[in-house]
């Protein structure tokens, strides 16, 4: 019986590392084909490899999510190299927190390009392939974050309550369309997100709230679950924390 993921053209941003990286080898090990796309060339050689050493398949294209044009470029590789786009996984983010009184304009700035305008730029690449063909998913990743507001989270939870707006509107727009749309919104994760807070007052903070962090497998098995689901069944929001965080 088909487990609804083989042979599945999945698009995958954020794929270096963390969640992507766990993401892009749980889906490929239950015989979807990866198009692996972030920044770090070495990485994504890498996580090539391991999939293909473990009999699966995945090919990879450096791609910087805030540019419009290498989004479409993405795309159109996928659609050259295997002639669909089944799921596109918008996971690309980063999360530099800070307490606005910083002004850390800055990082205001790459949060709403990376997290939310390369989400936008996500949809725009798949979205008229997606309405041809009337098939297609599409899995943002928002956060805890994304519900909650915390000090030094104003910007990070903007973007990320910006995600869940944008993928509920894509919900209700195409769900006539047959295109499935996920939130997934993940709390505490050990990856290398926290690596990018510059703010030493709120380093320390979530340094504290990480140290439950659990392994970025529990995403690729959420992410797994809702591509899994049958055509006519749309997981809408996934929310996936440690069990001891408040
Ligand atoms: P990582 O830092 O491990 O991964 C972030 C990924 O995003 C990397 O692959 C990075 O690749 C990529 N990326 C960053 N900027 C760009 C860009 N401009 N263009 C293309 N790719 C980019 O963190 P996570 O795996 O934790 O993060 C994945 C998602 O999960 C993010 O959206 C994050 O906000 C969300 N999330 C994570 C949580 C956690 O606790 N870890 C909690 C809630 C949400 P590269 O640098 O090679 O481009």
């Amino acid at each position: 019986m088909s487990n609804n993921i083989e042979g599945k053209i999945v698009v995958l941003t954020g794929a270096s590392s963390g969640i992507g990286e766990a993401t892009a080898k749980e889906l490929a090990g239950h015989g979807a084909k990866l198009v692996l796309a972030a920044r770090r060339e070495e990485r994504l050689q890498e996580l090539q490899k391991a999939i293909e050493n473990k009999g699966g398949e995945a090919r990879y294209k450096v791609t910087d999510v805030v540019s419009t044009e290498q989004m479409q470029e993405l795309a159109q590789f996928a659609l050259d190299t295997y002639g669909k786009i089944d799921v596109m996984v918008n996971n690309a983010g980063l999360m530099p927190q800070s307490l606005l009184h910083k002004l850390k304009t800055d990082e205001w700035d790459r949060m709403i390009d990376v997290n939310i305008k390369g989400v936008l730029y996500g949809i725009a690449a798949v979205l008229p392939h997606m309405r041809e063909r009337k098939a297609g998913h599409i899995i943002n990743v928002s956060s805890v974050a994304g519900h909650e507001v915390f000090p030094g989270s104003a910007v990070y939870s903007g973007s990320k309550f910006a995600v869940r707006a944008i993928t509920e509107g894509l919900r209700k727009e195409e769900a006539a369309n047959n295109i499935r749309t996920t939130i997934l919104s993940p709390g505490a994760i050990d990856t290398e997100l926290t690596e990018t807070i510059t703010d030493s007052d709120v380093k320390q903070g979530v340094d504290e709230l990480y140290k439950q962090a659990i392994h970025p497998d529990s995403m690729a098995r959420a992410i797994r679950y809702a591509v899994a689901e049958p055509g006519d069944v749309s997981v809408n929001e996934l929310i996936v924390r440690p069990t001891s965080q408040e």
